[in-house]
């Protein structure tokens, strides 16, 4: 089974994607963490990253698609993942598309964490003073929400037509929310 968490930045993708893949026993691939540690330990791919990264916007397709064919490739993927954080443009989506269909399978649910964005702006200011990412100043904070909406808010009406969007109101405690993904997908 593969489950996409989709939402904007500050909605909970991480939290909840973090309990589905305990419960259901699945790898959680989260390509925000693999571009993270790739910056902290120097490779090419990081230093490449950190421009982009740091200023709120995504890092490009010519280094992101090679990492998602990688981890979905990964043996403990061969049956399902839950995806945090990709697809997030088009072409991602194609890929993992492609990729699925190509092994017979393919996405089964999509849970859309529904949160508007004051409560976003909150939360993301909130974490801002715990984490201190570098990508959490309040213009890179500002950038991110823009590029979710251009990017990829765009890829729902794609996975629509397919009838496997769920919207999760994404307020509420993350034991509630918890619970509300449990019965959509049935376990
Ligand atoms: P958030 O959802 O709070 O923005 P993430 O950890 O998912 O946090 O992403 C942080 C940053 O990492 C993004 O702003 C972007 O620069 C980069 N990033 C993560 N995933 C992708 C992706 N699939 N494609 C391109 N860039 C990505």
């Amino acid at each position: 089974m593969f489950i996409l968490i989709l939402g904007a930045p500050g909605s909970g993708k991480g939290t909840q994607g973090r309990i589905l893949a305990e419960r259901l026993g699945l790898p959680k691939i989260t390509t925000g963490d693999l571009i993270r540690a790739a910056m902290k330990e120097g490779t090419p791919l990081g230093i490449e990253a950190t421009k982009y990264y740091d200023q709120g916007v995504l890092v490009p397709d010519s280094v992101v698609l090679g990492m998602i064919k990688d981890e979905l490739d990964r043996p403990d993927a061969k049956n399902g993942a839950i995806l945090d954080g990709f697809p997030r443009t088009a072409a991602q989506a194609e890929l993992v598309d492609k990729t699925l269909a190509q092994r017979g399978q393919r996405l089964n649910h999509i849970l859309l964490l529904d949160v508007t964005e004051d409560e976003l702006v909150k939360r993301m200011h909130a974490r801002a003073q715990v984490e201190g990412r570098p990508d959490d100043t309040p213009e890179a904070i500002a950038t991110r929400l823009q590029v979710y909406q251009r990017n990829t808010a765009p890829l729902i009406a794609h996975y629509a037509q397919r009838g496997i969007v769920h919207r999760v109101p994404g307020t509420g405690t993350i034991e509630q929310i918890a619970e509300e993904i449990k019965r959509i997908i049935g376990r």
